[in-house]
């Protein structure tokens, strides 16, 4: 029952209504029992520092943050955690006693996302498609994950290269390439990497049949492929890996564990989720996909 001890939460984006993280955090409060509502906020981006200060006064307890504001509400908060320094993104808020708390999720969705197939990563070649916000998430989760060589390959050349010098300058990692979709040597990367990461936009609804690569007959059944687009469920580029024999992964579960990430740091909790409880909740927002 909502009373006046119920703690409110919500989502800010531009667009946000397409967002299933409503779906995703008031599961979550039903399930474990938090007396919580959460709610989606249309915010501009010009009207973002006005939205923080109103969710300051308001007393909300904590907010997702998404498309664009990932990098301004990084900047805008007075507490910053070490990866939000790294990083320079915050997807997740906290108020805690008047001021915001920065935090990212991403990695920790991408990491929890993966399972058993987590042992394929230490010390394997991984082909990293994409140097957008997530990507930078996903290239500082393959560096704790210890993979021996990463190459990136993005459709602009400049924010490879950019993503490539943070990875050995900040990430320390000192076997990184960066190439664009149109270097030669891709097909050879593809062959010689044994995990496949999509962490661009290309394939994501309604550019369904769009794929990062116009060829997948280097994808073979010794690949693993991610990617994080969760709608579609299936990606053109998992629907040609599977056909070749690879294991494939698509992004809800990293959708799912990025946002359960979130309310563990909000409520100072360790919820986890058991294999029941994910299926049921895959199928609740794979309807919403729909
Ligand atoms: P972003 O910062 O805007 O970066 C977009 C990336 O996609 C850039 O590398 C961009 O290349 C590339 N790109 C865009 N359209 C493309 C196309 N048609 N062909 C080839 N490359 C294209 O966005 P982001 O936040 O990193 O998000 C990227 C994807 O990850 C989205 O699909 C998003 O939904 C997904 N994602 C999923 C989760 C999850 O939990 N599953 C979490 C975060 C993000 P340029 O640099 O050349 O522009």
């Amino acid at each position: 029952m909502i009373s006046s001890r119920t703690m409110l939460f919500g989502v800010a984006g531009d667009p946000v209504s397409h967002s299933l993280s409503p779906i995703l955090q008031n599961y979550f409060f039903k399930l474990f029992g938090v007396d919580g509502v959460y709610l989606a906020f249309h915010v501009m981006p010009a009207e973002l520092p006005a939205a923080l200060l109103g969710a300051r006064a308001m007393g909300l307890s904590g907010l997702n943050i998404t498309i664009p504001h990932k990098n301004s509400a990084a900047r805008l908060s007075e507490c910053r955690s070490r990866e939000v320094d790294l990083l320079g993104v915050a997807n997740t808020l906290a108020i805690r006693a008047g001021k915001v708390h920065a935090f990212t999720t991403d990695h920790i969705g991408f990491v929890n996302s993966l399972g058993s197939e987590k042992e394929r990563f230490a010390g394997s070649n991984v082909l990293l498609f994409g140097a957008g916000g997530s990507a930078r998430s996903i290239a500082f989760a393959l560096s704790g994950l210890g993979v021996a060589n990463l190459t990136i390959a993005n459709r602009s050349h400049e924010r490879a290269a950019d993503l490539e010098s943070f990875c050995r300058t900040s990430l320390h990692m000192t076997a990184v390439t960066a190439m664009t979709f149109e270097h030669p040597g891709l097909w050879a990367a593809i062959a010689g990497s044994s995990i496949l990461i999509n962490a661009t936009a290309s394939g994501m609804f309604p550019h369904s049949d769009e794929a990062p690569i116009s060829s997948f007959d280097m994808i073979s059944k010794s690949h693993f492929v991610y990617d994080l687009v969760y709608n579609p469920r299936n990606t053109r580029l998992m629907a040609e890996a599977k056909k070749r024999g690879a294991a494939v992964q698509g992004g809800l579960e990293m959708l799912v564990h990025q946002g359960l990430a979130a309310l563990n740091i909000w409520l100072y909790a360790d919820y986890q989720l058991q294999e029941t409880e994910l299926n049921k909740l895959k199928t609740l927002l794979l309807r919403e996909l729909r």
